[in-house]
This record gives C-alpha cells, structure tokens and sequence, in this order.
C-alpha cells in the first residue's frame, strides 16, 4: 500500500533553519550573473563589492554595530576560532582562558586544543539551571587571563548567560569578553554596546541563510590579529568572499531584525503551549534549564524511562524532527556534556530531547507533535521500559 508522506515537522531551529525565501532570492543573481570577484577594479567587481558592504551594514544594524566591525567568516565556528586565537595570539604572556563547562564544541575543541599548547583553561561549572556562578567568574581572572569566551544561548537547552552582568566584570578588570552569539542572534534583541563584549560570533544557517556564512563583531577599539591571512575583510580575514552567502546573511540579518519587532512573543507563545501540552501529557516529564532565563524558542525535556534515540528514530518515521543533544555533534553516541554539566544522572540525560522552533512553525504543527510524542514515549515504555542502552548524540 502507498502510503502519502507527511510533511516535514521541523522542530531543530536550533540545528540549522530553513532558508527564508527572500534570503534565496537575495543570494541568486550573485551565484548566476554577478559572479564578479569584490577586490576587482571594474564594475562587475565593484557591484560585487557594494553589495559586501551592503551586507555589512544589514549585519551591523542588527547587531547594534559600526560596519566596519564586521567581518565576514565561513561559519559561527570559525568567528569563535578567529576571536580566541586573536587574544591567544596578541599577548604571548597571557595564557590564561575562561570558558565554561557547557559550551558549544567549537570553543571546547579549541581550547581543549591550546590546552596541549600550555594553555591554563578554566572551565566555569554550572549549576542545576544551567547557569553560572558570577563570584567563581570573578575569582577565575587573573592578570595572566588573554580571554573569557563564552555562550550567550546555549544551544541544547537555550539558557541564557548574563552577559551584560559578566561584560561589567570582565571589563573592570580590562579582560576581553568574546561571546558566542549563534544561538542568541535573530532570537533576542541585541545591541553589543550594552552587551559590553569585545567579540560576538554569528552565523547565518541559523538565521535562515544557508550554511557557510558567518561573522565576527570586532569593537573597534579592540586589538586583532588574524589566523586565516590575506588581504580581503580589511586584512582580517583571508579569502575571496562569498559574495552570495554574504549577501544572504545581510538579507536574512535584516528578516531577522524586522520579525523580532513583529513577531515578538508568536514563537514563544508555541513553544510554551507545546511544552506546557506535554508536560500535561507525557508522565514523569521535565524540563531541563533554568525556564526564565531561556531562549524563547527552545525547549530541552527530559522523558523518564525512554531512550531519547527511540523516541528520535520514531518521530522521524512521522517526519519530526528534533534533537537528542546538539545536532552539531551527532554521530557521536555519549550523554551530552551540557546535561552532565548541569549534574544530571545519566537516565535523565537519556530521556532528554531537545525542540528548537522557529519562523515557519506552525499552531497545526505544534498540535501535531504534541499528538505524536506523548503516544510514542507511552509504545516505547509499553515495548521496554528499562533496558535501553545509555546513548545520546552529544
Ligand atoms: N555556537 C553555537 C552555540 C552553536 O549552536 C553552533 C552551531 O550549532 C556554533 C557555535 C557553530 O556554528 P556553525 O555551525 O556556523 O559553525
């Protein structure tokens, strides 16, 4: 028997969006007929060019910054490395860095990295909430400190650090903050002069660009040293530049800044019915996270006595997806080092399944996966309540 596909439930916002129309229509003359290279004289070049600056100035806009603090990257992961290799580069007697112990795996992999180097890395923990500590930030820096990094929305479980709080202490004592913005940008209201940060890393694949494309706001009166050299972005980041994904991202930074305005609280007011209905639905449920402090779109439950892969496995069969952990790791099968972090016992962290929505949801949508979840969790506890392997793409 045919059966007819259902259509996509995409509930993995946080993974990756899907491209906003208007975004693709932006992008494709730059990939057909202006396929000019922006460092040429001519025109073809300079159209180019223009629409680089353009972008530059729809990125900056959003984020409350002068253009040319902006400079362009391949991804959100790449600002993040550009950003502390800066500060570990600038200053070969600082070899101290801060970060935090549920960070993004572009920053643990870096640091994790420069520890081998002779870096001293602290890794700040968090408490149950998933939030810091302030005094312990404040006992960690050290006149030795290059750098504090860290997340401003974390991507598994959308809590939010106090980044205005943590920018008060770090600049009293003149140590550059680099904030990992990718989760937060396009999401909350945002304005790096309040924020008092020296470096925000954003990326567009999660603004409703394509993958690809990213940026790093540098304040201008902050020192910078490139690892990937040449001459394009001002001499701060080497490379042709994408000229179409660049212009995608200024279209989809723009996109974002007007529907923050406009649909402030829709997509807040959907993921509170759909966690609200489940929580209702679903025994033994819970969410992970502090629930105030949290992204308005994300919400990271734990189920008692289900594996969060099964339940994975059986929503995708219905066509919804979302996320067992940070889809950015996935492949690797151990329990998220953001749930351990927050001290969670493994069969919690087993149960827990992240849902990330977003522009294109729906109140159908949400309808929908709040009728498939509760009758999925209810056929894997009828099928095997208590032998599923420990496993979790991290
Ligand atoms: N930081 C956070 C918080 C993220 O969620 C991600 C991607 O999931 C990244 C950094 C990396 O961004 P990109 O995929 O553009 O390298």
């Amino acid at each position: 028997m045919n059966t007819v596909p259902q259509p996509t439930i995409y509930l993995d916002n946080n993974a990756t969006t899907q491209v906003d129309p208007t975004v693709f229509e932006a992008m494709t003359p730059w990939l057909r007929d202006e396929y000019g290279n922006p460092s040429s004289m001519y025109s073809l070049g300079r159209r180019a060019a223009s629409a680089i600056d353009q972008a530059r100035e729809q990125v900056a806009s959003l984020v409350g910054g002068s253009p040319n603090e902006i400079v362009f990257t391949s991804c959100g992961s790449e600002s993040i490395n550009s950003a502390i290799l800066s500060a570990a580069a600038l200053d070969p007697d600082k070899t101290h860095i801060i970060t935090t112990a549920v960070e993004h795996s572009a920053t643990v992999k870096l640091c994790e990295h420069l520890a081998r180097r002779g870096y001293e890395i602290t890794w700040l923990p968090v408490d149950s909430s998933g939030q810091l500590d302030l005094e312990k930030l404040t006992h960690a820096l050290r006149p030795d400190t290059a750098l504090v990094s860290l997340l401003w929305a974390n991507n598994e479980t959308g809590v939010l650090f106090p980044i205005e709080e943590i920018s008060r202490i770090t600049n009293a004592r003149k140590i550059p903050l680099h904030v990992d913005a990718v989760q937060a940008v396009g999401k909350l209201p945002l304005n790096v002069t309040e924020l008092g940060a020296q470096f925000l890393s954003l990326s567009g694949h999660k603004l409703h660009c394509p993958k690809g494309v990213g940026a790093l706001h540098i304040n201008r009166r902050m020192r910078f040293t490139p690892w990937l050299r040449g001459s394009q972005e001002d001499s701060r980041r080497g490379g042709t530049q994408n000229v179409a994904s660049i212009v995608g991202l200024g279209q989809a930074a723009e996109l974002a800044a007007s529907h923050l305005t406009t649909e402030d609280g829709a997509i807040r007011n959907l993921r509170d019915l759909f966690e609200s209905t489940l929580l209702r639905t679903v025994p033994d449920s819970v969410i992970n996270g502090d629930q105030d402090q949290r992204l308005p779109n994300t919400t990271n439950i734990a189920f008692a006595g289900v594996d969060s892969e099964a339940v994975l496995m059986l929503l995708d069969e219905e066509n919804i997806c979302c996320s067992a952990g940070s889809a950015c790791a996935s492949g690797s099968v151990h329990p998220s080092h953001v749930l351990k972090a927050m001290g969670f016992p493994n069969d919690r962290i087993r149960g827990s399944l992240r849902f990330s929505l977003g522009r294109f949801n729906t109140a159908a949508q949400v309808d929908a996966a709040c009728e498939a979840i509760p009758r999925i969790v209810a056929k894997l506890h009828r099928l095997s309540p208590a032998d599923s392997p420990v496993v979790m793409a991290g």
